[in-house]
């Protein structure tokens, strides 16, 4: 076995365990062993029965003294066992429901397990009734004979992510014996750098994998956490310290004047001045351009801020001297619409937009002609998404690549191979903005350019956080004065697990109940590219009074006439993402709305929703996001487009982030094309291991 054999290998998976972890994304060994726990429990402590006061969580032992069995209710049954520490008495509980016409014993297990005189282990919720201590049990570990010792108890427990039928139990044996028959495998780079001499408690990578899954304090486990985030970071840091090499030693081919033959047209048809942000983003960009190095920037503007425009400025300036654009989005409705704007913007300039989505080309005929004029270079702005990096299209002279709401990181490596022979300037934009610390840190090679202002005369948007009720109430009168509404929920289909409302069924109910007199539309992410796209321009041009749908309309979608956007189970939402839907009303001259609906009661969900009534600016969101976040919470990083670790969480390790980036420049000052024997291993493994980080990138 290694670490990249098919998990179905593993004695005590099999086929059918097999299909089931896929759901979790693993696959082979390796994913088995760096699946690592979100979050630990504590089992350290026995408590003793005598010192239950309060409700809680406890852990107990003692001996069991008598067991039953009880009728609560129909079609619910308990079991009882009661426990004797020497210090006192508790009733612990298993509730089961039954089928009353069943005879299956529903508890014919726990009857054998729990027979009397035997030692055992409880962990789970305490109460105190009339009088008696009572557990609601979570885990259980009845000892064979009162010297065992047990398996999950007197120690920390990693809690996994779990999938139906895989138990805590079962997945914690697969990966204890794994662990033990891979001991060592692991590629360990940090062991070889001066990280770990430095930094004497970090531990070798395998260690910390072990220690990460069975640490025997927290602060081992976050030790372990951070050993393995380290070899994260190197890697991300040499990946991203030899693109910026490349890239600074790459001949800049194209040759860019500001002629403005198109530019001064261009600003001529605007309706609009340009805001002193926009100014300044365009200044830095021309500058870019010009240069002689190629460009490599990040332009991150608010929602509404006015990128596309910014955007466009750069575009006119590559087809002033003659070159091609490209512009990748991640969505075809993205793709569609910026078709859309940018066909309108440019009608009277002499400029040949096409977009390639796997929608847009109809007929066979019609994409051949695309891809023909694209490769001719008649074409000069082709629009798209991921599909334009496939081999297909090939370009004449393309120096320029717009990577527009691209909240995945990793395209830009994968990107500067679309134009053979020239090295593209890249111009990234996002509307999650990031705090610039952190960017700095994490994105480190890249110029940032941040657009601080929006457009003049924008009403801000007013969040609520208010019952559904009312919502729909406010919906119905928008709508009755010629406005238009957004519905957004979580999901696509009922789930029988998880009881949140589901767009299709709701879709559904609302258009007979609240929404009778009006026209209801449904748009979720597993319609077809071509029904999305019909849908939102039907949207657009009011066909629909109210737009119902999943996240898809998340990015960039811009429908002025929309001011009213609820949200339901706002809480399940991050708040970059709450941002970001949020930021698809207030577009036009209407005062509008954001609803957040919420029926979660916990403190910190209030809290988190309560910031965004508060504010708008993304980037005060952004950074209160990240604070709140709690530990072992590795998310958040994920709505922030940052590459994906196992270990590494970037709003808090930006120590390591910076040990790494040391030891990156290091190695790579001494070894540029990493060709030495000593840095085989990590050739290796940026080629494959670590493109999980990268999801599409490569580096060769
Ligand atoms: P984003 O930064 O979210 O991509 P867009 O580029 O879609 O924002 O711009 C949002 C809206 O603001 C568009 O309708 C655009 O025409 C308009 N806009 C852009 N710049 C200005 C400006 N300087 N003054 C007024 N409106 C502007
Ligand atoms: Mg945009």
């Amino acid at each position: 076995m290694n670490l990249y054999s098919d998990i179905k290998y593993i004695k005590g998976i099999g086929p059918r365990r097999a299909s089931l972890f896929l759901k979790l994304n693993v696959k082979t060994v390796e994913d088995l062993l760096t699946f690592f726990p979100k979050d630990y429990q504590d089992r350290t402590k026995n408590t003793n029965i005598k010192d239950i006061l309060f409700s809680n969580h406890y852990c107990i032992s003692g001996k069991i003294i008598n067991v039953y069995e009880k009728r609560i209710a129909r079609g619910l049954s308990l079991f009882c066992a009661e426990i004797d520490d020497n210090t006192g008495i508790l009733s612990a509980q298993f509730f089961r429901k039954v089928n009353p016409y069943s005879k299956f014993d529903i508890f014919a297990g726990l009857k054998t397990s729990f027979s009397l005189g035997k030692h055992v282990y409880l962990y789970g919720n305490c109460e105190i009734k009339f009088g008696q201590k009572q557990m609601s049990v979570e885990d259980y570990e009845v000892m064979e004979k009162d010297s065992d010792k047990p398996e999950l108890f007197n120690k920390l427990i990693p809690v996994y992510n779990l999938t139906a039928g895989i138990t805590q139990k079962v997945l914690l044996s697969l990966i204890k014996k794994t662990l033990s028959e891979t001991s060592g495998l692991y590629p360990d780079i940090i062991s070889h750098t001066d990280m770990l001499q430095t930094n004497t408690e970090l531990m070798s990578v395998n260690e910390a994998i072990y220690r990460i899954h069975f640490p025997a304090t927290l602060r081992e486990a976050e030790l372990a956490r951070q050993s393995f985030a380290l070899q994260e970071f190197l890697m991300l840091q040499i990946i991203l310290l030899s693109a910026k090499k490349k890239n600074q030693s790459a001949k800049k081919l194209q040759k860019y004047q500001i002629k403005k033959t198109l530019l001064t047209p261009f600003k001529r048809t605007l309706p609009f001045e340009f805001t002193k942000a926009q100014k300044k983003a365009i200044n830095e960009i021309f500058s870019d351009m010009t240069s002689n190095t190629v460009m490599n920037r990040m332009l991150m503007g608010d929602v509404g801020s006015g990128k596309t425009i910014v955007a466009l400025s750069a575009i006119l300036l590559a087809i002033e001297n003659g070159y091609q654009t490209a512009i990748i989005v991640p969505t075809e409705i993205l793709a569609e619409q910026h078709f859309l704007t940018f066909k309108n913007i440019l009608k009277d300039l002499n400029v040949s937009v096409e977009m390639v989505t796997s929608s847009s080309l109809k007929t066979k005929k019609q994409k051949e002609e695309i891809l023909k004029n694209t490769a001719e270079g008649k074409t000069d702005i082709i629009i798209g998404t991921h599909s334009i990096m496939e081999d297909r299209v090939k370009f004449k002279n393309l120096s320029l690549i717009i990577i527009d709401e691209q909240h995945r990181f990793g395209v830009m490596q994968k990107v500067a191979a679309l134009s053979k022979g020239i090295t593209p300037d890249v111009l990234m934009m996002t509307a999650t903005p990031i705090p610039r610390g952190l960017a700095m840190t994490v994105y480190g090679e890249m110029d940032i350019t941040v657009i601080d202002e929006l457009p003049p005369n924008r009403t801000p948007i007013e969040t609520f956080c208010i019952s559904e009720d009312l919502a729909y109430a406010n919906a119905i009168k928008e709508i009755s004065c010629g406005g238009q509404v957004y519905i957004v929920y979580p999901l696509v289909d009922e789930s029988d697990k998880i009881e949140l409302k589901s767009a299709v069924k709701e879709a559904e109910l609302l258009s007979q109940t609240v929404f009778a007199n009006n026209k209801v539309a449904l748009l979720h992410g597993k319609m077809k590219p071509k029904e999305k796209n019909e849908i939102m321009n039907r949207f657009k041009n009011k066909n629909f009074d109210v737009l119902i749908s999943t996240t898809v309309i998340e990015v960039g979608i811009d429908v002025p006439n929309a001011a009213i956007i609820i949200i339901q189970h706002a809480d399940r939402y991050g708040l970059a993402t709450l941002h970001q839907l949020r930021g698809r009303v207030g577009r036009g001259k209407k005062k509008s709305y954001c609803f957040l609906i919420s029926d979660s009661k916990t403190k910190t969900s209030a809290q988190r929703l309560e910031i965004m009534t508060k504010t708008t600016d993304g980037f005060r969101i952004a950074s209160e996001d990240l604070k709140m976040r709690g530990p072992g919470e590795f998310t958040g990083t994920r709505q922030h487009g940052f590459p994906e670790f196992k270990a590494g969480d970037i709003a808090k390790d930006l120590k390591l982030i910076e040990t790494a980036k040391n030891t990156a420049a290091k190695i790579l000052d001494q070894d540029p094309d990493l060709c030495s024997a000593e840095n085989a291993q990590i050739k290796n493994l940026l080629n494959s291991k670590y493109s999980y980080i990268f999801k599409v990138t490569q580096v060769g």
